[in-house]
């Protein structure tokens, strides 16, 4: 499938681009779940943990560690775009779902091991992490080093390609250099966000980090009264 890329485009246009609308679809797709460090996570720990299924369920996933948990849609699409890309054996799976505790604990280390500035951009807040939602995945090369606070992820190559199919998947590379004023967080080329497809072609059409996506869909409902909401430029 290809991604419209033309900023010109039309929401519509776009919007109607996408066949299959993904998790929680309803006429307009849910709006994706912002967390960030000014929007801790809010979900039940037990609802979230309904939605989890280990990586392992697709043997042929390569993970870091076999306890590593993803959103089932998540994960499930997680496996068709590796497949796409031909991605399994040279990709592996760093980090998914994560709770409290586990982030608690991953601050802490990462204050200890790498300092103060060193986490500030790359560890998010123990109850601010996208990896409560069990919606994010860190990748990394396995010809990397798999570090894992920041594994390698290069731009070219099979990582390369599965960046580039990301969006048709439902993917987006959540933390980009060019929007690090609004995320809060260094650029990541490891970390990807599950927001569904019709919103992640949105969000590369437009070049949208999350923050901006989530007020911009919060203006269009504000002003699309009739359902011609053609503005977007
Ligand atoms: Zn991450």
């Amino acid at each position: 499938m290809e991604i419209q890329t033309k900023r010109s485009a039309s929401i519509n246009e776009v919007r109607s681009e996408q066949g299959t609308p993904a998790v929680g679809a309803g006429n307009m797709q849910s709006a994706p779940v912002l967390v960030n460090r000014h929007h801790p996570v809010n979900e039940e720990a037990r609802e979230l943990e309904n939605r989890l299924e280990p990586v392992g369920l697709y043997p042929d996933i390569r993970v870091l560690d076999s306890g590593i948990r993803l959103d089932r849609t998540c994960l499930k699409q997680l496996n068709a775009l590796l497949e796409a890309v031909g991605g399994k054996e040279d990709i592996v799976v760093v980090s998914g779902y994560r709770d409290l505790a586990e982030q608690t604990q991953i601050y802490a280390d990462s204050l200890r091991d790498n300092g103060e500035a060193y986490t500030a951009r790359f560890v998010a807040l123990p109850g601010c992490s996208e990896h409560h939602t069990g919606l994010a995945v860190d990748v990394g090369a396995a010809a990397g080093g798999l570090d894992f606070i920041a594994p390698e992820f290069p731009d070219d190559g099979v990582c390369g390609a599965f960046k580039a199919a990301a969006a048709e998947f439902g993917f987006v590379q959540r933390y980009q250099a060019h929007k690090q004023h609004l995320t809060g967080i260094s650029c990541e080329p490891w970390h990807f966000r599950y927001v569904g497809a019709s919103h992640a072609a949105r969000m590369e059409a437009f070049d949208l980090c999350l923050e901006e996506y989530i007020e911009w869909l919060q203006e269009a409902e504000g002003s699309s009264g009739q359902g011609d909401s053609s503005h977007g430029n």
